[in-house]
């Protein structure tokens, strides 16, 4: 597998892009509201990010719905040059019509920019109160390939449909290098391959060959492995127990819901879509059409897969500044929203965030002076 075109062994994936954005002094970021409870949190993030004042200037352009109503476009041109541009999004999420009609616009974004490592940290906080304490894992999902290349034919007569789950040799060895890469850049212990090679043996094995392969290469960073229905099984009765997790599209899909059940629920797990050259930072959670329109969303997730492309832009005070008021605010039951037990709305939430942040600000002054 040596001779697979892929990033050079030792190359850090995740700062790599940090030292390349700082250069180009780049701090204009694409910014995608989407659909259905997309606006409301991006107005959140908006608000909350002229309160951190960070040198950022947001370019907004869309997709999904809304764009195909004014423009006949779902997956606009001047969003995809923006981002070209740019090369840092952070978007709301997209409806996808389910069983039928046009093909996920998150996954054209996804192949067309080659985002191929989706990130999703999940970590207790003391701030909400759950079955376990101590969660502290990442989950790396391969973002590109998979039962969601996009590949399904269907023979009506017949009534067969095949959906081909179409996995590559360089398609593991990247996904398992981003693992170990993220592994070292943020001093985790142990990477966990999930696949189910008992029964799909040959996209199992290359997932496992890819582990052999590069786990070498990271001595420090223990390797060991697990089959999805175990791992399952595993995250639900001692999830502590998990560090960082890398495995395929629809695996790591699903897996990222469970985990983000395990520390708060959908309202609070971010994530981001990483490749070589671009990252898109998301929500793990989708349009929520059921609450969209009322004011009821958790801005949360998006915050902080905000927080996770300030620190991803190097601005890591900024970030640490966010995530604590964002601790602050949940700390207080009444300041939630609902998903968490609260009573407020998608604004007021914003306002306690705001009120944390600054004094948060008037507290550092303080202690400098
Ligand atoms: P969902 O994540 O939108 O919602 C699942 C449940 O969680 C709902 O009850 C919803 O109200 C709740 N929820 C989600 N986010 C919340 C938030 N921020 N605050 C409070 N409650 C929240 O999943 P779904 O209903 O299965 O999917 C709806 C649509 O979203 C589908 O079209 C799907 O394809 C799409 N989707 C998009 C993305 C994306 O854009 N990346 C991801 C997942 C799903």
């Amino acid at each position: 597998m040596s001779e697979i075109p892929c990033r050079e062994a030792g190359t850090d994936f995740f700062s790599a892009t940090i030292h390349d954005l700082n250069e180009h002094m780049t701090k204009k970021v694409t910014l995608i509201p989407g659909d259905g409870i997309g606006p409301e949190i991006v107005e959140s993030v908006k608000a909350v990010f002229s309160v951190l004042q960070v040198p950022i200037e947001w370019e907004e352009e869309n997709a999904g719905f809304v764009t195909w109503q004014e423009r006949g476009e779902l997956l606009p041109q001047s969003l995809l040059d923006s981002l070209e541009r740019n090369r840092v999004a952070l978007k709301g999420p997209i409806t996808t019509p389910v069983g039928e009609g046009f093909r996920s616009v998150n996954i054209q974004l996804r192949q067309h920019f080659d985002l191929y490592a989706n990130v999703r940290p999940c970590k207790s906080t003391r701030a909400i109160p759950t079955r376990f304490e101590n969660v502290d894992l990442v989950i790396i999902r391969e973002n590109t390939e998979g039962l969601y290349s996009g590949l399904e034919y269907c023979d009506e007569r017949l009534g067969i449909v095949d959906s081909i789950c179409r996995i590559t040799d360089r398609g593991c060895n990247r996904i398992v290098r981003a693992g170990f890469d993220y592994a070292r850049a943020n001093g985790r212990k142990r990477v966990t391959l999930v696949h189910k090679a008992n029964i799909l043996k040959q996209a199992g094995a290359a997932l496992l060959n890819a582990g052999r392969d590069v786990a070498p290469q990271y001595p420090e960073i223990a390797m060991d492995d697990r089959i999805i229905d175990n791992m399952c099984m595993q995250l639900v009765t001692r999830p502590e127990a998990y560090d960082v997790i890398v495995t395929t599209n629809l695996f790591g899909d699903i897996l990222s819901d469970l985990a983000a059940g395990l520390v708060g629920g959908l309202g609070v797990a971010a994530g981001a879509n990483i490749g070589d050259d671009v990252a898109v930072f998301e929500a793990v959670h989708g349009s929520a059409p059921d609450i969209a329109g009322k004011g009821l969303a958790n801005p949360t997730a998006l915050l902080k897969s905000g927080a996770m492309m300030l620190r991803h832009l190097g601005e890591t005070e900024a970030a640490s500044r966010l995530e604590r008021a964002l601790d602050q605010t949940m700390a207080v039951k009444a300041h939630c929203t609902a998903d968490l037990g609260g009573k407020a709305g998608t604004r007021e939430f914003t306002d306690y965030v705001i009120e944390n942040l600054e004094k948060d600000a008037v507290e550092t002054a303080l202690s400098r002076s």
